[in-house]
């Protein structure tokens, strides 16, 4: 694939970050947001994490200037993927938005235009069907933080095309990932095998088998995770475990992934993790410390 023009749909916690290592590999990248204060939010955060880059001394000044000269932002779908050789959309996980976010883009990007979504447990095949292209839509799931993390699962509808495939494995080798390709199942591979082991740590600590710390430590530990699952559970977002979990119990139609009833306790409570404060640990800004929240202190 050559140089060319890419558009990012969502410009949140993925979609900054997805924008940011497409335009630091010399992209042009326009970034799409129905709100301009997450576009703004965005190269600020872009801005922030290329100054971060600079401190380590992995990128130059000139490095950062050329970065952010590549990003445009745009407010509607139309204006930002008139050019694109590839849109990749990492707005909000809701499968009806996601359906016509693709119609749009069906209508308005270039009818050679491949169309990645960066979804976590959507049907990349479902989505694909909402186009009349659909041998040239595939799933393209970043991690995150995506400018640190490695790896892209690269997900195979059932009408992606085989050279489409070939093109993003290789892309994605490009902006320095190693892409993995899988077929498109509910939770793909990440979810599908992560998403349980979260469940089985808060049914653990439901069931007063071990507290929250205990839990952690001994997955941390034991199995040499960077992260306990509880914690990692408040980063990625309590609600966002439900909606996969959900995914993966209806799709499977398997109670072996049916969620924990305090996972979905917690969810109405309010309680999600990092982005409310409390989840399993209290989040407070500035304090990296691991504070147990207090309704699971021992
Ligand atoms: P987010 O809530 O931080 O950002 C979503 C953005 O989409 C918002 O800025 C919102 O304004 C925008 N948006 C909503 N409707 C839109 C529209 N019609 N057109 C353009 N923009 C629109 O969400 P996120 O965490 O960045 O997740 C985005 C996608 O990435 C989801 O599909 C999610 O499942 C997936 N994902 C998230 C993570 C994670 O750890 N957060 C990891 C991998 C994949």
């Amino acid at each position: 694939m050559e140089q060319q023009q890419i558009s990012v749909i969502g410009a949140g916690t993925m979609g900054n970050g997805i924008a940011h290592v497409f335009a630091q590999q010399g992209f042009k990248v326009s970034l799409v947001d129905v709100n301009k204060v997450q576009l703004e939010k965005a190269i600020q955060t872009i801005t922030k994490n290329l100054d971060r880059q600079i401190t380590k001394g992995s990128i130059s000044e000139a490095d950062k200037t050329a970065t952010l000269a590549n990003l445009s932002i745009h407010e509607t779908v139309e204006a930002g993927v008139a050019n694109a050789s590839l849109v990749v959309e990492a707005a909000t996980e809701n499968e009806a938005l996601k359906l016509k976010i693709f119609q749009q883009l069906d209508v308005y990007a270039p009818k050679d235009c491949i169309l990645a979504s960066n979804t976590s447990s959507i049907s990349i095949t479902k989505i694909a069907a909402a186009t009349t292209r659909p041998n040239l839509v595939i799933g393209m799931h970043f991690m995150n933080p995506v400018p640190v993390m490695k790896l892209v699962e690269i997900i195979n509808g059932y009408a992606t095309d085989a050279v489409v495939t070939e093109q993003i494995v290789a892309l994605s080798k490009t902006l320095g990932k190693v892409p993995c390709v899988v077929n498109d199942y509910p939770g793909f591979i990440a979810n599908k095998i992560l998403m349980p082991m979260i469940n089985e740590a808060i049914y653990s600590l439901y069931e007063g088998i071990a507290g929250v710390e205990s839990i952690d430590t001994i997955m941390r530990l034991g199995m040499a995770h960077p992260m306990g699952p509880l914690q990692l559970a408040d980063f990625i977002g309590l609600d966002v475990c439900l909606s996969i979990l959900n995914t993966l119990y209806h799709g499977y139609g398997n109670p072996k992934y049916a969620p924990c009833p305090l996972l979905v306790n917690m969810v109405a409570a309010g309680k999600l993790g990092v982005k409310s404060g409390e989840g399993f640990y209290q989040h407070i800004a500035g304090n990296k410390d691991l504070i147990v929240s207090p309704r699971f202190k021992q």
